[in-house]
């Protein structure tokens, strides 16, 4: 808990992740589901989310064995996958203190498990490369990794997995080709299976398989925002799971003419209140945002005006006059679409959550 009585803080509603991970599932009622929770839970903090996840939760993702280890000295038990393995041999030792899953995605990680000698059986998930063409072996590889994973007798349960690089664009053929080239690479062969990122959980049902791998639906945000895709409505059902919250700190009346802030982008139209509030870039504010930006006051609706400043931003108070220093501003929230922020600045929600500050407090409800 930050000591700053700066009026900024992340508000973060626990209950509404329990409720988007209970959507996952209950759109993939056959299927397990891995809470993506790497990037210290895209923001939210891990530790907090696992715990409120625990019970619920069927497993765990996170990126590396530094975030596992976090959550583990935390006391959060039960299936814990690392995305990206190990970076090293040696890791693999964590991995089996901490009874971690790990993926195997390039012969040096196949060659460093079946070389280890793990006190207990490793589960090892085989990521395939169908089209995103970053981690994974060839599909013409999977039936020889594969096979030796199953010969090494300190190897536990295998899984295949794939990661899609469109599933967000329902209508787009590029998931089906992937989907196939997977298929086709496992023959038919007895492995679980898992390929479903958010979008795949709402948009493709067909490759919901053993285990899905929600991340950024359970922070409440759909992966297709702006995408004007149908499978907005069943993201709908999301609630967002963080409200980042400042307050006005002061209010001026500009006149018609007059410019706001650095560059002067934005000219006032005509005589102008404006309200300026806490929170900048280096708070994780996009720099990007642009006029227009939505922003609430006092839970109503304005916009931002004027470039974001490393500790401020500046916004309209047109229609607002019973605005006073002090009113709550919702940067995104329950008011302010998180997506409509990140679309008025050439981003996404994801990277608006990753890029919060350290001098954003957070507060867990
Ligand atoms: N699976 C893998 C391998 C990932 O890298 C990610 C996130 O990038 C996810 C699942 C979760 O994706 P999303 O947040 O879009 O649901």
């Amino acid at each position: 808990m930050s000591r700053s009585a700066r009026p900024l803080r992340a508000r973060i509603h626990l209950d509404a992740i329990r409720h988007n991970y209970r959507r996952a599932q209950s759109l993939a009622p056959h299927s397990r589901a891995l809470a993506v929770v790497k990037a210290d839970a895209y923001g939210h903090g891990a530790v907090a989310v696992a715990r409120a996840l625990t019970g619920e939760a069927d497993g765990f993702a996170v990126a590396c064995v530094e975030e596992a280890l976090e959550l583990r000295e935390s006391g959060i038990r039960g299936p814990m996958l690392l995305l990206e393995g190990v970076f090293s041999p040696d890791e693999i030792a964590l991995v089996d203190r901490a009874g971690l899953a790990m993926v195997v995605h390039c012969r040096e990680q196949l060659d460093w498990v079946l070389a280890a000698r793990p006190s207990r059986r490793l589960d090892c998930w085989i990521k395939l490369d169908t089209g995103m063409h970053r981690l994974g072996f060839c599909p013409s590889e999977f039936a020889e990794v594969n096979a030796r994973l199953a010969a090494c007798p300190h190897v536990g349960e295998r899984v295949a997995m794939t990661h899609f690089a469109r599933a967000d664009e329902p209508d787009h053929p590029y998931t089906s080709v992937q989907i196939d080239a997977f298929e086709r690479a496992l023959n038919g062969a007895r492995i679980g299976r898992s390929l479903a990122n958010s979008a795949a959980v709402l948009a493709w049902p067909q490759t919901h398989g053993d285990w899905t791998r929600p991340g950024i639906m359970l922070y409440g945000v759909s992966p297709f925002a702006g995408t004007g895709s149908n499978a907005n409505l069943e993201a709908g059902e999301l609630r967002p799971a963080m409200t980042l919250e400042s307050a006005l700190i002061a209010i001026r009346d500009l006149k018609a003419g007059e410019p706001i802030g650095y560059g002067g982008r934005f000219v006032c139209e005509r005589p102008t209140r404006i309200g300026v509030a806490a929170i900048g870039y280096a708070d994780g504010y996009p720099r990007q945002a642009r006029d227009g930006t939505p922003i609430a006051v006092g839970g109503r609706p304005t916009r931002l005006i004027g470039r974001v400043s490393m500790d401020l931003i500046t916004l309209d108070l047109t229609g607002l006059e019973t605005a006073r220093p002090g009113d709550p501003v919702e940067l995104w929230g329950r008011t302010v679409p998180a997506a409509a922020v990140a679309e008025a600045s050439d981003t996404i929600a994801y990277q608006l959550f990753t890029a919060i500050g350290r001098r954003v407090s957070r507060r867990y409800e």
